[in-house]
């Protein structure tokens, strides 16, 4: 085994550490999935094999809920779980979506129902997965539990008519569905899954490890590890600032972070939260207690205090813009966008790493490339660079955030190396020398992207 389990404790929890040394980029635990379905609320209609995005142009023949096609691979796991349930269930034939609702709420009741099914068909897996945490007590005040009762309980006990399973039970099992499941959401994929180790790996906002779902599950030394440390990945988005990681942590997986990112106002000095002072100019606002939602900011340099109100009004209204953005990927709102915020954030905060990223991607990546003869390659470069140096403190190591600069890197030697007329020997060299530093780029995005499509890493 490549780690061993430690108690916590305080919080009575276990936790993987190393048992060995591991080098950067080495495998350190690959499993198969225990049990997978479908994600919560999608916005699409998806196989319920798969879980790849369909058109409901193909059916189950038993059951009448759309797949990819009849021969989907992974299509038994519908039909010994709920597809003989809904065969016999009019009431829960697929329902396209009404002007009322965005999402298909019908899918959330599924991977709560194959859990549940494991009770009599598998007993040691549900052995195994009963122990796993759900934080019932807790989650009973959150708004969850109303949709949990609305689409998961009362699907499963009257529509699916399974009395058998008590409502306790179910909100148990939507627990351990929701705080223990690893997801690939994008625009291909949407599934959630449980695996019998992973979960062991504890959550850290600079974490020495990165992981693949697909093909199959596999968590790499991001970078070199000794043996004994604590085994960690994130559980949020790392690309966010401290805020609203720690927001989403609490929300989504009910964990307070106290790591040192998340305890440093300067967030490692990367300054991924930090805002520019609006009235000395100099200085830049940062929180007076980062571990504390509510605490004031204030100003290195003058002192200037803001309330926590005021930044949260403004992380909502960006927050808002760069979604759209995201749908988008129109490079002139993008740019907009960047003069708008450049004066109010720190040129290495988050929001605007992430519109410098994406104005980059739009120019130079696939379908949407837009880079024309006069645009400036070198600047793209130093701006790449400047993204890489704040990945460097944030995603440290093998990690596919770096990996996307890396393509992005690749892609702009390209085009710099397309740019020489080749007229002469000079030129000629020139493209050469471009070309292999190309390559090199490539080589190590490959490195730190493994199994993953480009254009998904950005999601996850
Ligand atoms: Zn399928
Ligand atoms: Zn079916
Ligand atoms: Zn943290
Ligand atoms: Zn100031």
């Amino acid at each position: 085994m490549s780690f061993n389990l430690n108690l916590d404790m305080d919080s009575l929890e276990k936790y993987a550490i190393a048992s060995r040394d591991f080098k950067i980029g080495e495998e350190i635990l690959e499993e198969n999935v225990v049990l997978f379905g479908p994600i919560s609320e999608p916005k699409f209609p998806i196989c319920l094999g798969c879980g790849i995005h369909v058109d409901c142009s193909i059916t189950c023949y038993d059951c009448g809920w759309p797949i990819c096609k009849s021969t989907c691979d992974k299509l038994i796991f519908h039909k010994i779980n709920e597809c003989e349930i809904f065969k016999k269930c009019r009431n829960m034939s697929f329902q396209r979506l009404t002007s009322k609702r965005n999402v298909f709420h019908q899918y959330d009741c599924i991977l709560p129902l194959r859990m549940l099914l494991l009770i009599e068909r598998s007993p040691e897996k549900w052995k195994y997965i009963q122990k796993l945490n759900s934080f019932l007590d807790i989650r009973r005040d959150d708004a969850s539990w109303q949709s949990e009762q609305l689409y998961v309980v009362k699907y499963i006990r009257q529509k699916c008519k399974l009395k058998k399973f008590d409502e306790k039970l179910i909100h148990m099992v939507c627990g351990i569905v929701n705080i223990n499941s690893f997801h690939v959401s994008n625009n291909k994929n949407n599934i959630r899954c449980i695996y019998k180790d992973s979960h062991n790996f504890s959550h850290n906002c600079v974490p020495n490890t990165t992981f693949v779902i697909l093909p199959s599950h596999n968590f790499r030394a991001s970078i070199n590890i000794s043996k004994g440390t604590k085994l960690t990945y994130s559980k949020t988005k790392v690309i966010l600032p401290t805020l609203l990681r720690r927001q989403d942590l609490i929300r989504n997986s009910y964990l307070s972070c106290f790591c040192d990112r998340c305890s440093d106002p300067t967030e490692l000095r990367s300054h991924f939260s930090s805002l520019k002072c609006p009235k000395c100019k100099i200085g830049f606002l940062m929180s007076t207690d980062p571990l504390d939602f509510e605490a004031d900011w204030r100003c290195i340099t003058c002192k200037l205090r803001k309330r926590f109100s005021h930044l949260k009004k403004l992380y909502n209204e960006v927050e808002k813009e760069l979604n759209k953005i995201k749908i988008e990927m129109n490079l002139e709102k993008c740019e907009r966008l960047l003069q708008k915020y450049e004066p109010v954030f720190h040129f290495n905060h988050s929001f605007i790493v992430y519109l410098k990223y994406y104005s980059l991607l739009i120019s130079l990546d696939g379908d949407t490339f837009q880079i024309s003869k006069n645009d400036n390659i070198n600047l793209k470069i130093i701006k790449l660079y400047e993204i890489l140096s704040v990945f460097d403190i944030i995603s440290p190591g093998y990690t596919k955030l770096r990996g996307t600069i890396f393509y992005l890197l690749y892609k702009a030697y390209i085009v710099k190396a397309k740019q020489c007329n080749k007229t002469n020997q000079h030129e000629k060299e020139l493209y050469l020398r471009y070309m292999s530093t190309a390559l090199k780029f490539l080589d190590m995005t490959e490195k730190m992207i493994i199994g993953k499509c480009f254009s998904d890493v950005m999601e996850s």
